[in-house]
């Protein structure tokens, strides 16, 4: 089955018990055992949900992995995925990845005695340069939030494998619909299924994918260990998004794409992030690995903070909001907020400026999303 069909068929569908075409939400924390040490399949929610099962598999199958596990949010997935690793152990890391993603890492994880070395992943000298003894994982986001760099996987792939490293990649952004990094030897693949995945900004959420059943086993036993699952309605929802995925991020990228040559060409902006313009650094790489650009757009504004502010407040259509993925265009100020949590020393080495704005460009119509930026842009 092709990507379109999978996204609205894999996984046990209709309902084997009931038949059901929409798959039921299996609202119960436990299950009834048919003979003392006999199940019918589940006996407990943390453990194993049917409603959960399906969006597992679903997820799995769209990203070609071998199995897919579903989380209460991308952070408690990847707070999972940082558990495969034990104390002493070092990891390198991109050094413009999600804001929260930073947090854990530098914050939380280094507490349990793990290492971090965040760095630019676009050479393959610098990362060799970086591996040290103790080095057990390579953490990657492509494109990245919010300045949209594209990494190499072939390049970082080929590194992983002589180095015997896990790849991880953060598969937020392009969604398995334009980017299927196991094909390129990827490991694990993490989704904030927030985004994208259920695409309607009313659920949070997260998801991982593995390659072998070593790591599928890992990965179910500490999900049940640290209790870190997603709940069955949540899923549902998140069900419910995949099934119009293809459609929805066709359009996302032509109306990114639209907003993004409206910006470039306009003089109040310094300058345009988006992959899918000749002039992105990553422009050649990221037509060869994936199959669309996404539809979130980064742009700077001339004229510092205070044409920041302005901006944000005139803008009608766009809503000033964190998050992306969503049906709805929303506007937002990384500096302040999506990555509030990396200090500014190291926000200013990677180049999350003052001036940058980062838009995630929704499915309205992109007149009235280019007419929304016009009228803010004009009055700085
Ligand atoms: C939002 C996001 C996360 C975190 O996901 P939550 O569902 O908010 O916990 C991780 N990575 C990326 C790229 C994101 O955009």
């Amino acid at each position: 089955m092709r990507f379109e069909t999978l996204a609205i068929h894999a996984g046990a569908r209709p309902d084997t018990a009931t038949g059901a075409i929409s798959v039921p939400i299996y609202q119960t924390s436990t299950f009834v055992f048919e003979d003392v040490g006999k199940t019918r399949g589940c006996d407990y929610s943390r453990t194993a949900n049917p409603t959960r099962k399906v969006l597992e598999d679903t997820i799995a199958r769209l990203e070609g992995g071998r199995a897919g596990f579903a989380f209460a949010t991308g952070m408690a997935a990847e707070t999972t995925v940082m558990h495969l690793l034990k104390k002493g152990d070092h990891v390198i890391s991109g050094d413009d990845v999600y804001g929260g993603t930073y947090r854990l890492f530098q914050d939380v994880m280094t507490d349990f005695g793990l290492e971090f070395t965040f760095l630019r992943m676009d050479n393959s000298k610098s990362i060799e340069e970086a591996i040290r003894p103790n080095t057990r994982m390579l953490w990657l986001e492509t494109p990245s939030n919010p300045l949209l760099n594209i990494v190499d996987l072939e390049m970082v792939v080929n590194i992983a494998r002589r180095h015997k490293l896990l790849t991880v990649i953060d598969n937020t952004f392009a969604t398995p619909y334009f980017l299927r990094p196991i094909e390129y030897g990827i490991d694990l693949v993490v989704h904030s299924t927030t985004k994208y995945l259920n695409g309607h900004c009313d659920v949070v959420g997260g998801a991982v994918v593995t390659t072998t059943d070593e790591l599928a086993q890992r990965l179910q036993f500490l999900l049940n260990a640290m209790g870190t699952c997603a709940a069955p309605f949540d899923c549902w929802l998140v069900l419910r998004g995949i099934e119009t995925l293809p459609i929805r991020m066709k359009q996302h990228q032509e109306n990114a794409l639209a907003v993004a040559n409206y910006l470039k060409g306009h003089p109040k902006i310094r300058r345009v992030l988006y992959p899918g313009l000749k002039s992105h650094t990553g422009h050649e790489i990221a037509k060869r690995q994936m199959k669309g650009f996404g539809g979130v757009v980064s742009c700077e504004l001339t004229g510092g903070i205070k044409g920041v502010n302005t901006f944000l407040r005139r803008l009608k259509v766009f809503s000033l909001a964190e998050s992306l993925g969503g049906i709805t265009s929303l506007a937002e100020h990384p500096a302040t907020m999506s990555h509030a949590s990396m200090p500014k020393d190291c926000r200013e080495r990677v180049g999350i400026t003052n001036g940058l704005i980062r838009l995630s460009v929704g499915l309205e119509n992109v007149d009235d999303l280019t007419e929304d930026l016009e009228q803010a842009l004009n009055r700085l």
